[in-house]
Parts: structure tokens; sequence; C-alpha cells
């Protein structure tokens, strides 16, 4: 059973092996992107092959943080508990500029400013000693 304390707390993501580099990377400031050297594929979601050849051939590099807000929603109602004090809030699919899309949360402004294809930049928000979450703002 969960208690009250329990559900007021965020759930806070658990690296694994395949996802380490990126939350440490991030930590550092630094969003890490998986490229494909075998076929150049480059994806933000990470995995222990490119998803689009298989190959296991995958080095990180640093993105440069900009993206364009492909789509967002603004949420009114909080999921949980622990979400209370956060509505509303936007939550967007950034296309980064290197490619991947990825979900994220509008951060530094009202989630009204939110438009389709804001330019957007990637603000690290450490949410404890060891976790950083990518969040979005306006360019
Ligand atoms: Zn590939």
């Amino acid at each position: 059973m969960i208690t009250p304390e329990e559900a007021r707390r965020k759930p806070e993501p658990s690296p694994d092996a395949d996802s380490a580099a990126l939350w440490k990377g991030l930590r550092d400031g630094k969003l890490l992107l998986q490229h494909c050297k075998a076929c150049g594929h480059v994806q933000y979601y990470q995995q222990a092959i490119c998803r689009r050849c298989g190959s296991d051939d995958l080095v990180h590099r640093a993105a440069s943080g900009h993206g364009t807000v492909h789509s967002f929603s603004i949420v009114h109602r909080a999921p949980g508990p622990a979400f209370k004090d956060d509505v509303p809030y936007a939550v967007l699919l950034v296309e980064l500029d290197e490619g991947p899309r990825m979900i994220s949360t509008y951060t530094g402004g009202k989630p009204d400013d939110v438009t389709f294809d804001m330019r957007v930049r990637l603000v690290c928000e450490p949410i404890s000693d060891t976790i950083s979450l990518p969040r979005f703002k306006r360019a």
C-alpha cells in the first residue's frame, strides 16, 4: 500500500545499463545522443543497438540542445498527487536539431506561451544529487 506521503513524491528515473551515460551527461549539463557509426542514424532513446540498422557500433555525442516544438499538450489535471502543484504545465514533443524527437516539459514560462514550431533550448534541471531532468525553455 502507498502512503499519502509516498503518493506526493514524484517518481524518479532509475538509470540502467543502457541509460547510465545519458543520465550522467544530463547531470553534467549535456544531452547525449547515440550516433550509429555504421549508418549515421541518431537516436535519443538509449539502446544497445541502432534502431535503424541493428549495429552495436554506437557513439555518444552531445546534442546542441536546440530544437523545435513538433507538438505539445497542456496538462490541466495532475496525473497524481505529486504533480498537483505543477498544473497547468506543457508536455512537449521536441524535434531536436539532430533529428530525434523526445518528450519533455516546458519550463521558464507559462504553458500558454507554447506554440507549434517554437524554437526551444535544453535546460538540465537537477531534482536530486544524481538526476537532472531534460526540460526545454523558449530559445
Ligand atoms: Zn545504424
